[in-house]
């Protein structure tokens, strides 16, 4: 890993710095932040745009903690022209403060049909389908004499909830026996397994084609690469400096620490501490080699991002 310490430093240090006070601005070093999320997608997009061309309506899902980024400028473009809906998941772990300010910003970017979700209890799932049904309803674009039934997509990027949201979908719909899988019967191909009947008034499929999505990876995975861009060691620094601007002091808590830190450094020395990340660094020396453990900042700075992300250092948005 390329000196974190010296990007720590520079990051930490600077006219960003409020004297004894928290930092008021994050300096990125000159890293080319806007490409954190669209990087490893270009594979999944390209076969993802056969899938976009037989959409009718599309539902983009991101995580409600970073509500306006994370879109790729290609699916954007996209998204423009058919219907789209916003579901902005894991609404459990985002502040609720936040939710106005947000839904008027994404109002401005001319997002107007947002949906908050929590998928692992079903929060809010149920206003999804009836939302759809209500947009194609409206769009003359879809009043096509010919067409009487409508595919609708689920897009975004990896770990969101996407199948989170679909497998919520799927339990809502079938559950109420509106709906039934299409091809339950044996002897039905396994492509047209993946289309779900969620609708019957107008006739809506979910359609969860496998390849239309980026390829699905392990959270563990998901979260190595998208760090690894930035270096998790800034990503979790610029995550510390936001938690306190946001007054979010549960990580002092969180980790036994005596006070909120302004800079990332004494808080992965003690989340490395804490929990055992140590490495064995060879040191060479006139009279031979000594091995030394030193603590694994990196692996500590991982800790950090994911304890963040499992929403154990509080309810926190990002954006
Ligand atoms: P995908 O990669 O977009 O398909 O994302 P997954 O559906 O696999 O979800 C990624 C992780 O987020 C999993 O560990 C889910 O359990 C978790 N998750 C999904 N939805 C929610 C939610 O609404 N709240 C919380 N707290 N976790 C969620």
């Amino acid at each position: 890993m390329r000196g974190w310490a010296a990007a720590l430093r520079a990051a930490a240090s600077g006219p960003g710095l409020a004297l004894g006070g928290f930092r008021e601005r994050f300096d990125f070093g000159g890293r080319d932040v806007a490409s954190w999320f669209p990087g490893h997608m270009a594979k999944g997009l390209r076969q993802m745009r056969a899938s976009l061309r037989r959409a009718d309506c599309l539902i983009e899902v991101r995580d409600a903690r970073i509500p306006l980024s994370g879109c790729n400028p290609m699916l954007q473009e996209a998204l423009g022209v058919r219907p789209h809906i916003l579901v902005l998941n894991k609404m459990d772990l985002a502040d609720p403060r936040q939710q106005p300010t947000v839904l008027e910003h994404l109002k401005q970017q001319g997002c107007s049909h947002v949906v908050f979700t929590d998928c692992q209890r079903d929060g809010n799932i149920k206003k999804i389908i009836p939302l759809a049904a209500k947009l194609l309803g409206d769009s003359p674009r879809y009043h096509r004499a010919e067409s009487t039934e409508y595919n609708i997509l689920v897009i975004g990027v990896p770990n969101v909830g996407k199948s989170s949201l679909i497998n919520s979908l799927r339990r809502l719909h079938l559950k109420k026996g509106k709906a039934t899988a299409v091809g339950g019967e044996p002897g039905v191909t396994k492509a047209v397994l993946t289309r779900i009947q969620v609708c019957e008034k107008p006739l809506m499929y979910l359609v969860d084609t496998p390849g239309v999505l980026p390829p699905k990876l392990g959270d563990v995975e998901t979260g190595a690469i998208r760090d690894h861009l930035v270096g998790e060691d800034v990503m979790a620094d610029y995550l510390l400096y936001t938690l306190n601007k946001q007054q979010q002091f549960r990580y002092v808590q969180h980790y036994g620490l005596a006070r909120a830190c302004n800079t990332i450094e004494p808080v992965l020395k003690c989340v490395a501490l804490a929990r055992g990340r140590t490495q064995k660094v060879k040191v060479l020396t006139g009279t031979g080699n000594v091995n030394v453990t030193t603590l694994d900042y990196p692996a500590a700075a991982y800790e950090f991002l994911r304890d963040f992300r499992a929403g154990r250092l509080g309810r926190v948005t990002l954006d």
